[in-house]
């Protein structure tokens, strides 16, 4: 068997991502599939694996010749669980890819991507203290890290070379993959080369390198906020988002997105409260349409409200008997983690 450029594409499918950002990050992994399977080099020496991490980290697709490889679909669930990423890509370059020998030459040097969107929520030094173990290098490492809650403080003692993506929209994530394609296919045909891919693929307009030397502070505050809600007439889950105020001392009503019904099947997890008096605006329910929402004494969930919500109503979580109050006084809730 000729020489294999084994490549690990780790993609956070946190719930920061839901919406338009995984979206386009399906786009982005189609789009490449199709034009890697469209180069000879690619098609003669890449191996593709993809790797999702939220609750959880999962091999979606195993080591697979870039013809055979079949883009898989994305779904969010809670958390970012990089330190299990990690240690899932760590076996499978130990299993999978055959080291060079007294006898014989061994695959090329496998190639890591990383791409995230916040922080990681496990525990990451274990894992990245145990790949780094492995001697030879086991793999180049690429952390891409995307908008505006990134720890690049994090990714730099993760990742050889990370670069800052400045913005999840649809249309600077499809120019990330056409950077990351280009890399991949010029790695293809120069598989023994050890210059680090920016300085062969120039980035993308809205990327930027970060010096792994001395990263951009992390402050722990987070331009964003997340808020599991379950809709009081439909019982499904959605999302509402707030960004912070520029000025920084409160968040405003950004967006809202559905979530699968399946989402907190892995366990949601909680991160620390927030004081209600800090959020502005109107979010709107997008299943029933109730413009308000409220939370249960009992499970301390959220759900949609409207003024016209009758006093008397069930937890759609917990089903505990409720009687609104029409308390306004702030209080606070649990955000997610995202
Ligand atoms: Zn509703
Ligand atoms: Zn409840």
């Amino acid at each position: 068997m000729s020489r294999r450029l084994p490549i690990y594409i780790l993609l956070d499918c946190s719930e920061s991502m839901a919406g338009e950002p995984l979206e386009a990050v399906e786009v982005g992994v189609y789009t490449m599939i199709s034009a890697l399977k469209k180069n000879p080099y690619a098609i003669e020496t890449a191996f593709l694996s993809i790797i999702t991490f939220d609750a959880k980290a999962r091999t979606l697709v195993p080591l697979t010749e870039i013809s055979a490889v079949a883009p898989p679909s994305l779904s969010i669930r809670p958390g970012t669980s990089l330190g299990a990423a990690l240690d899932l890509v760590r076996e499978s370059i130990s299993r999978d890819v055959k080291q060079t020998t007294l006898e014989s030459k061994g695959d090329f040097k496998p190639m890591v991507f990383i791409m995230t969107d916040g922080q990681p929520t496990d525990d990451w030094q274990g894992p990245i203290a145990r790949l780094k173990a492995v001697k030879p290098h086991l793999a180049q490492i690429y952390a891409i890290g995307c908008g505006d809650d990134v720890d690049f403080e994090t990714l730099s003692q993760i990742a050889d070379v990370c670069i800052h993506n400045k913005t999840l929209s649809t249309e600077s994530v499809a120019k990330l993959f056409v950077w990351l394609s280009a890399s991949v296919q010029s790695q293809s045909a120069t598989p023994e080369s050890a210059i680090s891919l920016e300085k062969k693929i120039p980035l993308e307009k809205g990327m930027e390198l970060i010096n792994t030397d001395s990263p951009p502070k992390f402050t722990g505050q987070n331009k964003r906020l997340s808020f599991h809600v379950t809709c009081l007439n439909t019982k499904q889950p959605y999302m509402m988002r707030f960004k912070l105020y520029p000025g920084g001392s409160f968040f405003m009503a950004d967006d809202v997105v559905k979530l699968p019904l399946d989402f907190f099947s892995d366990g949601a997890m909680k991160s620390p409260p927030v004081d209600t008096s800090l959020l502005q605006g109107v979010h709107i329910c997008p299943f029933c349409g109730a413009d308000g929402w409220g939370k249960c004494g009992f499970c301390g969930h959220l759900f949609c409200l409207t003024p016209q919500t009758p006093s008397r109503i069930v937890c759609p979580v917990c089903e505990t008997n409720l009687a609104l109050s029409s308390n306004t006084d702030s209080f606070s809730i649990d955000g997610s983690q995202g």
